[in-house]
């Protein structure tokens, strides 16, 4: 079975640049990327110069469906919306990883990676009734550097990276302590630390002061207090961030339920501080609004100043490369297809921030269509209505 995807638009990651080809898949195998002559496939698509990437990659999710109360269903999620793989922000550490490589990883049709919780038990509990959140640090010794780093050992193949959550609420008590122990895992195990932010303390300029080229901040666009930007969350990007980035820290989104400020994404952007990587922090209590999916997350971007290009390697290229998969974000010849076409659609939707601000956006970015192997389907997908 051959099929020719026809005037496919993709994104070169080296130039940002875009050039039109046509797509080969031979047997399911990406057989040839440039011309491809019509009298080989058994199977044409008409493209119409619609982007054509890999499977997107959304770097911060939460997926360990039924074993904490915070995952949702990947494969459900990535059927409607374009994902094909899912990288879990630590709701496993040490103490339940098996349980989640068994029971969800091992089973799901998309990929799955993760960020292990520097926490043994990761995030087992989240939303309490009344607001309140179980932090996955009741004392510091529950961050135990051998566990962690014996799990990572035995599970490599899914474990890339430690995930370390800092907020008043999360651990504050503790200040740096835990990002200091993530760190020293990581480094041993020559992987990146993944850390949160949310309300201080720990100031995010004392956090972010101890990462390292590879390291990932997420929730970086969040509302003041602890935002980026330098005084009461206006103004331009502190210096500390600047510098961070200069050495090689990756800015990431990780929008949830708290973390994603219209105000300081535009501050942000109009600095020219744009985001390495777009994803959600899609879980159970974000699914339903503010975040609804990846794609709603991109296109929030995209009309707040990133180009459709920009926002493309943001969700194929670099979360692939963070993860140490630089394999997954480019479409390659002799790899199985798994890709996804999109478009930037003129179409009216109302979306909102972490903090309620709700706007009404004129472009959507859409996914339409996937093909996984030699199998071609329509994605599911609709914009929120305004
Ligand atoms: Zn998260």
């Amino acid at each position: 079975m051959y099929v020719k995807l026809r005037n496919c638009t993709i994104v070169e990651a080296s130039s940002g640049q875009q050039s039109l080809v046509d797509i080969g898949i031979s047997d399911g195998v990406v057989d040839s990327i440039g011309e491809v002559s019509d009298s080989r496939a058994d199977k044409t698509i008409e493209v119409g110069k619609r982007f054509v990437s890999p499977a997107w990659v959304d770097l911060h999710t939460h997926v360990y469906e039924l074993g904490t109360s915070l995952g949702v269903d990947a494969d459900a999620i990535g059927m409607r919306s374009g994902v094909g793989v899912f990288v879990d922000a630590g709701s496993a550490g040490a103490g339940n990883f098996a349980g989640f490589r068994e029971h969800v990883i091992k089973r799901a049709g998309v990929k799955i990676f993760s960020f292990l919780n520097i926490g043994y038990g990761g995030i087992p509990f989240f939303g309490i009734k009344g607001g309140s959140q179980a932090s996955e640090l009741s004392k510091i010794e529950v961050a135990d550097p051998d566990a962690c780093m014996e799990c990572a050992r035995l599970n490599k193949k899914y474990v890339v990276g430690i995930k370390v959550r800092l907020s008043a609420k999360a651990n504050g008590e503790f200040g740096s302590a835990p990002l200091k122990i993530a760190k020293k895992c990581a480094k041993a195990l020559g992987l990146p630390v993944m850390l949160h932010i949310g309300n201080p303390p720990p100031p995010v300029d004392e956090l972010v002061g101890l990462l390292e080229r590879g390291d990932i901040l997420t929730h970086s666009f969040r509302p003041f207090p602890n935002s980026i930007l330098d005084t009461d969350g206006v103004g331009r990007v502190s210096k500390v961030l600047k510098a961070a980035r200069r050495r090689g820290v990756l800015i990431d989104i990780g929008h949830g339920n708290g973390s994603f400020s219209y105000n300081t994404a535009e501050a942000a952007l109009a600095d020219g501080f744009l985001p390495d990587t777009i994803s959600t922090d899609i879980h159970a209590l974000s699914l339903e609004s503010p975040v609804h999916d990846l794609p709603c997350t991109m296109t929030k971007l995209l009309n707040l100043g990133m180009s459709a290009e920009q926002v493309l390697l943001a969700v194929t290229h670099n979360p692939a490369a963070a993860i140490g998969r630089p394999d997954l974000g480019r479409i390659q010849k002799g790899k199985r297809a798994d890709l996804v076409v999109s478009e930037v659609a003129t179409t009216r939707t109302r979306l909102s921030d972490s903090t309620g601000e709700e706007r009404t956006f004129s472009k959507v970015f859409r996914p339409l269509i996937r093909v996984r192997s030699s199998e071609v389907s329509r994605i599911p997908w609709r914009a929120p209505p305004p």
